[in-house]
């Protein structure tokens, strides 16, 4: 499969200033909402689950992921699929850190990565990007990738497109004015994205990148479960299959994750993988 291209004029403008994107990220109900959907999703789902079906809308070797989801879409949408340059390639895993960055956890994630000499894909959230551009710039000079997790982390399928369409350049011009470069790819929150959201996000030029490995580090489990999480996983899918992982530097204690980060490395590492970063 390959990814599709769509350029299509932009449509949305930056959502209504730091405020706006400041009170969503620290609104304490976006906690509670993960909370409660994480004891809904117990397995596989992370702390951004697609609240419908996580395994069938993530796996992206299915049909339902690596072909258009509907011929109705007023745009072609652009989705990560297998051979394109947002999901890895076999033998490859790709570690993607979602709702940073985060003045606690991203710098020392930033320097257990820096150890292993492994790249990652950090999906962050505007607003607090905004707040910590010195943590993107971080990331970037490091070699990895950052790409767009929306300004304020809202469920993009309860907005109406230009709320979509803000919520995703807003990101996007921040990022490209910190770094220089724009996104190419985003993540949506909760993984919740319809076909709407993904033409949307077509139109501003983004591509979805979702995850299929998913061990609910925000839950702050044991550190060694996270690798145990991660490790069997790995095995379900297959002897070289593509792992994209789901691990989160912000939105909350994230001593775990980082703390898993070594054994996951080194397990991954000693059955063969090779670390990728995304788009
Ligand atoms: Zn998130």
């Amino acid at each position: 499969m390959t990814v599709l291209v769509v350029l299509i004029a932009v449509v949305g403008s930056r959502p209504g200033g730091a405020n706006q994107g400041d009170v969503a990220a620290s609104d304490p109900t976006l906690q509670t909402a993960e909370q409660a959907t994480a004891s809904v999703n117990s397995t596989d789902s992370g702390d951004d689950p697609d609240p419908v079906n996580p395994e069938e809308t993530v796996a992206p070797e299915t049909t339902a992921e690596t072909a258009p989801t509907t011929t109705a879409a007023p745009v072609t949408t652009v989705i990560a699929a297998p051979g394109g340059p947002a999901w890895p390639g076999p033998g490859q895993v790709a570690l993607t850190f979602d709702d940073g960055p985060d003045p606690t956890w991203t710098q020392p994630i930033l320097d257990t990565l820096a150890r292993y000499n492994v790249p990652a894909t950090f999906f962050v959230i505007g607003s607090s990007a905004e707040r910590y551009p010195g943590l993107v710039t971080a990331a970037v000079n490091a070699g990895h990738s950052v790409q767009n997790h929306t300004w304020g982390h809202p469920y993009l399928t309860q907005l109406a497109d230009d709320g979509i369409a803000g919520q995703l350049s807003g990101t996007d011009d921040l990022l490209e004015g910190i770094v220089g470069k724009r996104p190419s790819c985003y993540r949506p929150p909760y993984g919740a994205a319809d076909a709407r959201v993904d033409a949307v996000a077509a139109s501003v030029g983004l591509t979805k990148v979702m995850w299929n490995v998913a061990p609910n580090d925000y839950l702050s489990p044991p550190p060694q479960a996270i690798v145990d999480n991660v490790v069997a996983r790995a095995g379900a899918l297959g002897p070289s299959s593509p792992l994209v992982v789901v691990l989160h530097d912000g939105g909350g204690n994230r001593q775990a994750t980082l703390e898993s980060l070594p054994g996951m490395i080194e397990a991954l590492s000693a059955a063969g993988y090779t670390f990728t970063s995304l788009c």
